[in-house]
């Protein structure tokens, strides 16, 4: 079972620059499994690069990343992939659903991927669009759906092989308010019922407010939240 309290997600004084420009200025932050937490500040401040850190898709210059006793950042580029497959769910603001899949396997992918059996994988997807009101919609093709559907469809996804954590980037930027708020109701909602943890960055307010806990960075730094 992944989603026990072993799972807390830190970083340990990450820095991070791409050439003169300092993204992350020795950060430090702790995020216990199942809290979900919003990461705002303004543009450039180093939101989606602490995001990427977190998730191991970038290695910071210096400092350290860990999820429970696995090392994030300090381990080769395959076993921080296969760490994000295994523990990790992803939602981003959109181009996340492969378009020339249907619904069901667009969210049956990341069991595939990890070897499962496609008849599970198949019914664990079933299970998880019609748990996020998407049952009848199986067949439809990203293209063929709103873009509300799409992103429960991605949050499905996210979610379908139990990780221990969710990161999401901006993933209401390009809905409309109403649907943000539905797709944010959604997305916490089933972190919470798997016991995952959520880091979301958004700039804006009202999506942030969804999140149990807060901080704000800027410069690459962090204002306030990193120790609540
Ligand atoms: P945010 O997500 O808060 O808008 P980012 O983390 O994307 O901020 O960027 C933080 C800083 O790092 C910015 O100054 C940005 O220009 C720079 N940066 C981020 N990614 C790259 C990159 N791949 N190459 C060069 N500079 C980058
Ligand atoms: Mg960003």
């Amino acid at each position: 079972m992944p989603n026990t309290n072993q799972w807390t997600l830190i970083a340990h004084n990450i820095s991070k620059s791409f050439g003169s420009a300092i993204a992350l200025d020795q950060m430090s932050l702790a995020i216990p499994a199942g809290q979900s937490v919003s990461i705002m500040g303004p543009s450039g401040s180093g939101k989606s690069t602490l995001l990427h850190c977190l998730a191991g898709i970038l290695r910071p210059d210096s400092g350290d990343v860990s999820l429970g006793d696995e090392p994030v950042s300090l381990s080769s580029d395959a076993a921080r992939s296969r760490l994000r497959l295994e523990r990790m769910g992803f939602v981003f603001q959109d181009g996340q659903l492969l378009p020339e899949l249907p619904a069901l396997e667009n969210v049956a992918l990341p069991l595939m991927l990890l070897g499962r059996p496609r008849a599970e994988a198949l019914g664990r997807a079933a299970d998880w669009l019609a748990r996020l009101g998407l049952g009848g919609l199986e067949r439809r093709r990203p293209g063929q759906m709103s873009g509300g559907q799409a992103h429960r469809v991605a949050i499905a996804r996210a979610l379908v092989h139990s990780p221990a954590v969710v990161l999401a980037d901006e993933p209401t930027g390009a809905l409309d308010r109403a649907t943000g708020a539905e797709v944010m109701r959604v997305l916490t909602a089933a972190t919470r019922d798997v016991g995952a943890s959520l880091v979301l960055v958004t700039h804006n307010p009202e999506v942030a407010a969804w999140c149990e806990r807060h901080i704000e960075i800027v410069d690459g730094r962090m204002l306030a939240g990193a120790l609540s």
